[in-house]
């Protein structure tokens, strides 16, 4: 299994090196087989040769990779993001990535929250344009596209693994109140793919009463489904319950071809680039995430453990209390995870870890 790495901007370029070890570390110990390749995609190209994803770059993906690991895009000097739209919408559209996964754990509850959001259509499909009128904008428009083939296949997906794993509720963020045309595809796709799935227990919310009360009380949330604007507002919230952009973790996976893109939710956070703080967990969460996806769940305990033991550690990043760095954040991470790999060779007779 090969793994591109992509670290890209910002503090995208500092956290994807440091959290890399602990791959190689897991790699070795539970012989993963993975191998990983880091590629210089982002802003600087971009600004240097006009690149974004490179030609051909997809087919290369797609032919000897099996997963991308992405650090952030973003970078002041293109203020419209146009590298980050064509790299990142590249590799969702064209890998066709339409399934996002943002697992979140609420403070409060301490009870982790499942959101699946749709990853290549909604307002985000790039149908629309601008009429300008003596240079200025006097019509723009961006339209809502949403396909029932891409809704049916995104929900049957999200439900089915909501059930895998024992989840019992799942709730619909959707806005057909304002939004009658493509909320009333998601409804009723939504009926009647939970039909399929009789151990889960829908319902339906409209997106601004849902965040009102994913606010003030996370409590009855196991499982969220939504469109993908929805979802990526409610990933930010879902983030901000956890305490920081600095923690959560998303998976783009098309699920025929078993292809993954695994980013933090951060971005490239400019403000706190090159001062050596930002906090690398959210990208140890990622390669987790990876570690799941590729069926290595005994690897990802190992490291999910070692971040937790770490994180109560002086070595955490100011924006989780602590008085550490990037570097000594992931050193505390690394020497929890070589204690727990050994505590799991030696508790194993002959040898072996159970991670
Ligand atoms: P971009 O344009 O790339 O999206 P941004 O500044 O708009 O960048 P984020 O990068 O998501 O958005 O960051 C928002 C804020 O959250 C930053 O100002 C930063 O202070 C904080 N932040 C984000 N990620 C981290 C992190 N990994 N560690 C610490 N703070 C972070």
């Amino acid at each position: 299994m090969r793994i591109a790495v992509v670290p890209g901007d910002g503090i995208g370029a500092e956290v994807v090196p440091t959290v890399l070890p602990a791959l190689d570390l897991l790699n070795d110990r539970f012989g993963l087989g993975i191998s990983h390749e880091t590629f210089g995609w982002g802003a600087e190209r971009w600004l240097a040769e006009g690149v974004g994803l490179p030609p051909g770059a997809l087919d290369l993906l797609t032919a000897e990779y099996g997963a991308v690991l992405l650090g952030a895009l973003g970078d002041p000097r293109i203020p419209d993001m146009a590298h980050g739209r064509d790299i990142l919408l590249g590799l969702r559209r064209g890998l066709d990535l339409y399934v996002n996964h943002r697992p979140f754990t609420p403070r409060a509850t301490g009870r982790s929250i499942d959101l699946f959001r749709e990853n290549t259509q909604g307002l985000y499909s790039g149908v629309g344009g601008t009429i300008t009128q003596e240079r200025r904008t006097a019509v723009a428009i961006d339209e809502c596209v949403y396909t029932r083939d891409t809704v049916e296949k995104f929900l049957r997906h999200s439900l089915r693994t909501l059930s895998d794993q024992g989840r019992e509720r799942v709730t619909l963020i959707h806005k057909s109140n304002a939004v009658p045309n493509t909320g009333r595809l998601w409804q009723e796709v939504f009926r009647a793919e939970l039909a399929h799935f009789p151990g889960l227990r829908g319902s339906e919310e409209y997106v601004d009463s849902f965040c009102y009360h994913l606010v003030r009380d996370p409590s009855p949330y196991e499982g969220i489904v939504a469109p993908n604007l929805f979802g990526d507002i409610v990933s930010d919230i879902g983030a901000a319950l956890m305490g920081g952009l600095g923690l959560t973790a998303s998976a783009s996976i098309c699920p025929e071809t078993g292809f993954g893109l695994f980013e933090p939710v951060h971005g490239s956070a400019p403000d706190i680039a090159g001062l050596g703080t930002a906090n690398p967990y959210a990208t140890a969460v990622t390669l987790t995430l990876m570690l799941d996806h590729l069926g290595h769940p005994a690897a990802s305990s190992a490291l999910r453990r070692s971040l937790a033991e770490a994180v109560r550690s002086d070595a955490a990043t100011p924006d989780m209390g602590g008085h550490g760095t990037t570097g000594s954040f992931m050193a505390e991470v690394m020497r929890q995870l070589e204690k727990d790999l050994a505590n799991g060779i030696d508790a194993v007779p002959g040898g072996g870890s159970h991670g």
